[in-house]
């Protein structure tokens, strides 16, 4: 049996897969079973924060593993103190908080801080979260309904749990308030809608208002978070304050975690929330390493020199192939090329796994680029190389 006919008789086919088998990773540069090289410009979807087989974050998670992988959460965890602590400080914000396990369990936290919050603090219990089309907040029945996509609401899964709704733009969102209002659920920069980032005054009023109406601002950080825009957090970009922010992806450099934090510590109380696996030693342990690696990148100024190369990059290609790209689009290293039809995006994506390089669609005609954050100029340099002679190739 091949690896694919085992994937397709053993693996449920929940994903239109790729059967480039990848038996090795160095930096920003995978390795399949026979030898072919590829630059990943995709790091499993803004997960693998410090590239493939990073020494800090391997050695860490061999010398954890050799000693507690996991005990319960009725036990103190070292690490995951440690771990609370270091994002607290990176962030700026005075906030505490609870480690998940994805994405979509951080967004489910930060939906029960919402809800118990609208219960307690107001004289008539709110309850609904407002959120965007276009947006993605995650795969289980709540996040998914969260989710500003219809295709996703499908009948199959029903019935969702009430209280979501969506608006097209954020000047719709203040209309959209009314007295059950509890929260608004926002990316700064929509990822899987296509990399499409919001103005920085507009969320700054948005932020305002909500402030002054005692509704909360949730602020879906899953992909924008850990250095991903350039700043520890893209709230930091934008310079506002949320009252409850969600982390996932990059957080533990491709070992499983996720993380709610809020200003609003005395919300949840023991017993309202739990996880067997949150912020066990090894995701927090791996958590450490990564940061402890993104934070001296950041402080000596390779993260800021990261991304203005990799920008530049990006603008070259706009200005060379018109024919192909609209325009660029995203922040930091969360980056994409609008391409001119959905034909186009589907022809590059392909003929970028054939030349060597991974990259990811996002929307409906986005070229989507989420490097890692240490990815160096050569592999950059590379990338693009092997970039353009995938693109050359395509025929219109
Ligand atoms: C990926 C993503 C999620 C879901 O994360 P999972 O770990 O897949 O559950 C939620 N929100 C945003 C913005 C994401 O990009």
């Amino acid at each position: 049996m091949t690896l694919e006919e085992q994937d397709k008789k053993y693996v449920l086919q929940t994903y239109a897969r790729d059967y480039t088998n990848f038996v090795k990773g160095v930096g920003s540069t995978l390795y399949d079973e026979n030898g072919k090289d590829y630059i990943d410009f995709a790091s499993g979807i803004g997960v693998n924060s410090v590239g493939h087989g990073n020494e800090t974050l391997t050695s860490a998670l061999c010398e954890q593993a050799k000693n507690i992988i996991h005990i319960s959460n009725l036990q103190v965890i070292e690490p995951q103190a440690q771990l609370a602590q270091k994002i607290v400080e990176l962030s700026g914000y005075d906030m505490g908080i609870f480690f998940a396990n994805s994405g979509a369990e951080a967004n489910e936290g930060a939906i029960k801080i919402a809800r118990k919050y609208g219960e307690t603090k107001f004289d008539a219990k709110r309850y609904k979260v407002i959120t965007l089309e276009h947006s993605f907040h995650g795969r289980t029945i709540t996040t998914v309904k969260a989710t500003g996509q219809e295709s996703f609401h499908t009948p199959h899964f029903s019935p969702y749990p009430d209280g979501f709704s969506y608006e097209k733009s954020i000047a719709d969102v203040y209309k959209a308030i009314d007295g059950e209002t509890v929260a608004v659920l926002i990316e700064l920069v929509q990822g899987e809608g296509g990399v499409q980032p919001f103005e920085k005054e507009e969320i700054q009023k948005l932020a305002a208002h909500l402030k002054a109406e005692g509704i909360l601002l949730i602020v879906d950080e899953v992909q924008t978070g850990v250095y991903r825009t350039g700043e520890f957090l893209a709230s930091n970009l934008y310079e506002i304050e949320p009252d409850i922010i969600t982390l996932a992806k990059g957080l533990g450099g491709g070992v499983p975690i996720g993380a709610v934090m809020t200003k609003y510590k005395e919300i949840l109380s023991a017993g309202d929330h739990g996880s067997t696996f949150g912020g066990n030693y090894l995701s927090t342990r791996a958590g450490l390493a990564v940061l402890d690696v993104l934070s001296k990148l950041d402080d000596n100024g390779t993260i800021d020199e990261t991304l203005v190369y990799f920008s530049k990059k990006l603008q070259e290609i706009v200005e060379k192939y018109g024919n192909l790209f609209e325009k660029e689009v995203g922040l930091g290293l969360m980056r994409g090329l609008r391409a001119r039809s959905a034909d186009i995006q589907g022809n590059i994506i392909k003929n970028c796994m054939v030349e060597g390089v991974i990259v990811l669609k996002a929307g409906r005609n986005t070229v989507r680029f989420l490097p890692s954050i240490t990815i160096s100029k050569n592999e950059i340099d590379e990338g693009f190389k092997r970039f353009e002679v995938a693109i050359e190739k395509v025929c219109i």
